[in-house]
C-alpha cells in the first residue's frame, strides 16, 4: 500500500512503484520470502516528512509502531534506500516491536538492512580502503545504540555502516539467520541468537 502526498509528480509515482517491487525482489532473495507488507508513505515536501517522517534529515525512515510504515522523502525516491528500509521492516516483522526496538544492537539492524542496500560508496572495495584492510575497524560493541551508532562526522558515520554490512557479510548464510531468528523468538538473547 503507497501514499502519497497530493502534489506528488506522476513520474515520482512510477519510480517509487517500481523501487518498491524491485526492493521486494531482493527481500525474497534474501529471507527466501517477504513477510512484512509495510505501508509505505511518500511526502514531496519538507513540512510533511518532517510531520511524519523525521525531524532528522535522513532520506527515508521506518518507523514500526502499529505495523512497519516506511515514510518516505524526495531524496528517498532511490531503488537502494527503499530496499534498505524494507529490510529493516523485514527483521522487525520476524521478531516483533519489542525485540527489534529493545534487543538488536543497532549496527546488526543497519548492518542487515545494508545487505539489500547496494550504494557503491558504501562497498567492501570502501571500507577495506579505508579501513588498512578491514584492520582498523571500530568496535561494534561501542556502536549499541542508534545515539552511538550515529554520533561523530558524517564520514564517521558511513564508516560505522560499511562495518556494520561488512559484519553481517561475513556472518550472514540462510541458515544462521533462521536460526538466529528462532533463537530471538525463543527468548535467547541477541548474543546467544548471534553467536551460535
Ligand atoms: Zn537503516
Amino acid at each position: 500500500m503507497l501514499y502519497f502526498d497530493p502534489k506528488t509528480a506522476k513520474p515520482y509515482r512510477d519510480s517509487l512503484q517500481t523501487y518498491i517491487e524491485k526492493g521486494r525482489l531482493r527481500i525474497i532473495d534474501f529471507w527466501g520470502e517477504q513477510q512484512c507488507k509495510p505501508l509505505f508513505i511518500y511526502c514531496s515536501n519538507k513540512a510533511s516528512f518532517e510531520k511524519y517522517g523525521s525531524p532528522i534529515p535522513v532520506p527515508a525512515l521506518t518507523h514500526i509502531k502499529l505495523g512497519a510504515r516506511i515514510v518516505i522523502s524526495e531524496e528517498g525516491v532511490d531503488q537502494d534506500i527503499i530496499a534498505h528500509e524494507l529490510m529493516h521492516a523485514e527483521l522487525y516483522q520476524r521478531i516483533g516491536f519489542y525485540k527489534w526496538s529493545f534487543k538488536i544492537p543497532r549496527w546488526f539492524d543497519e548492518g542487515l538492512a545494508m545487505q539489500s542496500d547496494y550504494r557503491n560508496y558504501y562497498s567492501e572495495d570502501t571500507l577495506k580502503a579505508l579501513s588498512d584492510n578491514f584492520k582498523n575497524l571500530p568496535d561494534l560493541r561501542t556502536l549499541e545504540t542508534g545515539a552511538q551508532f550515529n554520533s561523530g562526522s558524517r564520514e564517521k558515520i558511513m564508516f560505522n555502516y560499511m562495518t556494520a554490512a561488512h559484519e553481517i557479510r561475513k556472518w550472514y548464510t540462510k541458515e544462521k539467520m533462521d536460526k538466529f531468528i528462532k533463537a530471538m523468538n525463543a527468548g535467547k538473547s541477541f548474543e546467544e541468537s548471534y553467536n551460535q
